[in-house]
């Protein structure tokens, strides 16, 4: 990098479009004027190069794209709109400007859909990989936050889309998985995950108490997260879980465990109270969203099970499971 200023010159949005925004980039820090009636969301994550990416797998637009769309994730899972996001970045050498400039088209083309300004962050030169880490902020309508600790005995468990594809298509990006049949919708969804933005929103706005988690580490792992927040036994039938015709390319192992251990889908699993169950899932056919009824809620202690035609077997929260 040149000129650190030429550069955040250039990435500087040249239109912003949230109306609580004081002062964006170019004073010492940010300015948002709060909206009554509503709670902020602050959330942070970061990738580096060669841990959570490499440039075989991932191209720069891919990167800063996914950089954001995990924190729109965050945000998506406690109900809430994102608003503004802030971007440090450490750059080795090697990196061209339009690498740079790639990985922000990322951000801001997938910022631009949600009307999410860019408002601050960090420049600085590193000798270790490329780290990009970004900060979200987000708001939701006071107590309508969507916890992981909102589950009870009896709620239905649910998934707003397919899981899995995120791990097949990384599968196949390092060539460890193959198949000649058309599977970009598995590489895409490593790629270019979409946040489920406007179903946490739904969720939110329905008004029901909803327990919701985004699944970025694997639904196990996020089901377990649920169960030990809330205390409750969760049952996910296997029949249940929706897939798409390009998992079935695979074999039929390999993609349970890409279901249930993969992670950064960046689906919503969550539940509800049974009574409110047909009523969320209408209210999301009306409004053009998928939803899908995958288990159940019981008394704990806090645990996850897989019901499967071998019966209930309990399932680990990472990588091992007891039914290989
Ligand atoms: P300071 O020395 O006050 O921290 P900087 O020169 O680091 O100021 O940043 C100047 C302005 O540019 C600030 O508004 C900062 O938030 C923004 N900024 C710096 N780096 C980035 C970046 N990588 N992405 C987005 N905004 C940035
Ligand atoms: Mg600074």
């Amino acid at each position: 990098m040149k000129d650190e200023f030429e550069f955040i010159n250039r990435i500087k949005p040249n239109k912003t479009h949230q109306p609580t925004l004081i002062e964006g980039i170019g004073d010492d820090a940010a300015l948002i004027r709060p909206e009554s009636g509503y709670d902020d969301i602050l959330c942070v994550d970061t990738m580096v190069e060669n841990i959570h990416f490499n440039r075989k797998t991932m191209t720069p637009y891919q990167i800063g794209y996914k950089a954001l769309a995990v924190n729109m994730s965050d945000i998506a899972a406690m109900g809430g709109q994102p608003k503004f996001y802030l971007v440090s970045i450490a750059i080795p050498n090697g990196w061209t400007e339009t690498e740079l400039d790639d990985i922000y088209r990322g951000m801001s083309e997938l910022a631009e859909s949600y009307e999410m300004d860019l408002i601050g962050g960090d420049t600085v030169s590193t000798s270790g990989p490329l780290t990009i880490s970004v900060t979200a902020h987000g708001r939701v309508k006071q107590d309508r936050k969507l916890l992981r600790r909102n589950a009870k005995p009896g709620d239905v468990l649910f998934l707003t889309g397919p899981v899995g594809l995120s791990a097949a298509g990384l599968s196949i990006l390092l060539e460890e998985a193959h198949s000649d049949k058309p599977i970009e919708e598995l590489t895409k969804a490593h790629q270019l995950p979409t946040p489920q933005v406007k179903a946490g929103l739904l969720l939110s706005e329905s008004g029901y108490r909803i327990a919701l988690n985004d699944v970025s580490d694997g639904l196990a792992s996020e089901a377990h997260e649920i169960a030990e927040a809330s205390q409750v036994h969760i049952v996910i039938a296997e029949d249940k879980l929706p897939t798409i015709e390009a998992l079935s390319f695979f074999d039929k192992k390999n993609v349970l465990d890409w279901m249930l251990n993969g992670g950064e889908d960046f689906q919503l699993i969550g539940t509800v109270s049974a009574e409110h169950w047909i009523s969320l899932s209408n209210l999301f056919e009306k409004n053009g969203q998928t939803i899908h009824q995958i288990g159940t809620v019981s008394e704990g202690p806090s645990k996850v099970s897989l019901n499967s035609k071998n019966g209930l077997m309990p399932i680990d929260k990472k990588g091992y499971n007891h039914f290989t």
